[in-house]
């Protein structure tokens, strides 16, 4: 919505979303508000980088020889805070797309948790996520953004109170940066503090020293600066000068996330290829983290030159990483759409990746209760690695943790699972399903549990696809307990196996092929189960295809042109079954065949095919036991 006043002064409304974050932001669940500061200082070393970038294509641009630099300017009688860098700068059009709107997939996603959040965590979330241009509304009751896109002789100033308007007017290019932004917070009176010079020296220090632009700070428009971080680049410098507060400042200068990193990798490659990493594992979930649009974050540097956040310079399932990869043996001038191509970044790619997977699998041996909290926050997403990256297939399943029938909590490696199989177990045997307390009483599993074999509890999207897809570990084969025959005999158990209470009752014999007919349409088979040991009944899937599970995933995508039917498995040893088929009226036997099928239907998490003759039967039934008629 645009009211033109005339033609160089222009009104405009904020989209939906900024409002949210505004009136978040002035209705400060923020605690602490020094944390707008880093905000603009990251915006104006962004733009810097920018600026650095488009030169090596187009000199011109910043053909006034001036260092990039951020100066940090404070006035306590105006009341103002200046953050002003010689970046790339915005033109009219670009101040309208950046600062009226919400790009970053990630914010909406947060406003979104936030609202759902118990106040005591809201502190907590609101401290993990940078939340951008818009936090300069905690300490200003307006804010001027008067900016030159490098190149351009129009400037153009961008002003608002926060308040659901913003205006953007020209200005007269004398009153504006020679290029970049110049950012003026009309401080509140609560705010005024921020014009003080050595708390905002200790703020900037402390937030951010590490950006790769040089800060500077002066207390009066007109006086001499001072020097507040050089800009160098952390990651140039050896390990051992550096703290573990430098490298967590680090991060969450490069990363816009302020939770504390959970571990970090940092080495210089001399091989072949000539590369410096530093990378991060952070400490909580990034928002944007299932969304499927989200890449990698990695930046790519040449020689300190920052190219762009945009290429994958990791595997998909690596999303989670942040960090920076410098190389000097790209050109400068690479343009963005080779650098996919390069023979070069490819094989970067394939060190980088390897040294971060070989840190995990360190984590897992010596640090197991971090190597824990790593997989709960990660997990999930290592795993689409076991189906997309064959190569490092082996590598994958080694780090994988699972819940189990002898674990509730992630920490059973296939390794563990391993050691644990019994005598005669020939495959490692599994369910998913996307509840923990569904899966755990299941009728699938009781067969499995009283001979002591331990089953994996997948609860995770992926863990739908991965299974059927890996052939094995180890030479044992991924079985799902929901297909196929249960070929428990073959193992040795904690079971006493009496050999008498095995033999199927002639009665329960001809009442499978007695249901087997009845059900032809309904079912592929009716059988016998060799893994129900309490319940009556259970549906499997066939021997090859989708398991249970993957089958009604695929059904409910509409990913299945036709169906296959499931086999109904019936307990011999039931008292219910055995009952049942001692009986030899005919109507009852239909009916009964037919409720033990909704049954299994209702123990899979589904309803009976047909509601109503449910019900009927069912009142039949009732009536019987109750001894009327109907
Ligand atoms: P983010 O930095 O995550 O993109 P912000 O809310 O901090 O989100 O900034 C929004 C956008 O405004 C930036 O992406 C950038 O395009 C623009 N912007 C903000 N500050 C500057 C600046 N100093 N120079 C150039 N562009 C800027
Ligand atoms: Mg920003």
């Amino acid at each position: 919505m645009t009211t033109v006043d005339e033609p160089q002064h222009e009104q405009h409304a904020f989209e939906a979303d900024v409002t949210r974050l505004l009136h978040m932001m002035v209705h400060s669940v923020y605690s602490d508000k020094d944390v707008f500061l880093r905000e603009l200082i990251s915006n104006a070393a962004d733009a810097c980088e920018k600026l650095r970038y488009e030169s090596i294509s187009n000199p011109r641009l910043s053909s006034d020889g001036h260092e990039p630099g951020i100066l940090v300017a404070l006035d306590e009688e105006a009341r103002t805070l200046i953050v002003e860098d010689n970046g790339i700068g915005m033109n009219r059009e670009e101040m309208i797309d950046a600062l009226g709107t919400i790009a970053r997939s990630g914010t909406k996603a947060f406003m979104d948790r936030l609202d759902a959040a118990k106040t005591g965590e809201k502190a907590e979330l609101i401290g993990q996520f940078g939340v951008g241009f818009y936090s300069s509304f905690m300490v200003a009751d307006r804010v001027d953004v008067i900016s030159r896109r490098a190149g351009d002789v129009e400037a153009a100033k961008w002003s608002s109170d926060g308040k659901g308007r913003y205006e953007i007017v020209s200005v007269d290019p004398g009153q504006a940066p020679a290029r970049g932004t110049r950012v003026v917070l009309h401080l509140t009176e609560e705010a005024k503090k921020y014009t003080n010079k050595w708390t905002v020296e200790k703020i900037i220090r402390d937030q951010s020293g590490h950006v790769p632009v040089p800060i500077r700070l002066v207390e009066k428009a007109g006086g001499e600066p001072s020097q507040v971080s050089d800009g160098a680049a952390l990651w140039t410098k050896q390990k051992s000068d550096i703290s573990e507060q430098d490298y967590s400042d680090f991060y969450h200068g490069i990363s816009g996330q302020y939770d504390e990193p959970l571990a970090n990798v940092h080495f210089r490659a001399e091989g072949r290829y000539e590369y410096t990493t530093l990378a991060f594992i952070p400490g909580s979930q990034p928002f944007d983290l299932f969304d499927p649009d989200r890449q990698g974050r990695m930046k790519l540097y040449v020689k300190r030159v920052f190219i762009t956040d945009e290429a994958e310079l990791l595997p998909r399932y690596l999303r989670f990483v942040r960090g920076v990869i410098d190389t000097p043996d790209l050109p400068l001038n690479i343009s963005r759409e080779m650098i996919q191509e390069s023979p070069v970044l490819a094989a970067i790619k394939k060190g980088v990746t390897s040294r971060i997977l070989s840190s995990f699998e360190k984590m897992a041996e010596t640090e197991a209760d971090k190597y824990s909290k790593f997989w709960d926050l990660f997990g999930a997403i290592i795993k689409e690695g076991i189906y997309e990256d064959l190569e490092r297939r082996s590598q994958l399943l080694k780090l994988a943790r699972f819940r189990s029938t002898a674990s509730n909590e992630a920490t059973r490696s296939l390794a563990d699972y391993r050691d644990a199989m019994k005598e005669g177990q020939s495959a490692i045997y599994y369910i998913s399903g996307s509840s923990l307390e569904q899966l755990q009483s299941s009728p699938q599993l009781e067969g499995f549990r009283a001979k002591g074999i331990e089953v994996l509890l997948l609860t995770d999207g992926v863990d739908n696809f991965w299974p059927t897809n890996v052939a094995n570990f180890e030479g044992k084969p991924f079985k799902s307990v929901t297909q196929g025959l249960a070929d428990l005999d073959a193992v040795v158990g904690q079971e006493d196996s009496d050999e008498s209470a095995r033999q199927t009752p002639p009665d329960v014999d001809a009442f499978v092929e007695f249901a087997r007919n009845l059900l032809g349409e309904e079912v592929a088979d009716v059988r016998v189960s060799g893994r129900l040991t309490e319940s009556a009944v259970c549906l499997v899937a066939p021997e090859h295809g989708p398991d249970r599970q993957l089958e009604k995933l695929l059904q409910g995508a509409g990913r299945l042109q036709t169906v296959s039917k499931p086999i109904l498995e019936v307990n011999a040893r039931s008292k219910l079954v055995i009952d049942i088929a001692s009986t030899h009226d005919q109507a009852f036997r239909e009916d009964a065949a037919w409720l033990l099928l909704d049954e299994a239907r209702i123990l899979d998490g589904d309803k009976p095919a047909n509601p109503r003759a449910f019900a009927e039967r069912q009142a039949r039934l009732f009536a019987l036991a109750m001894n009327r008629d109907i």
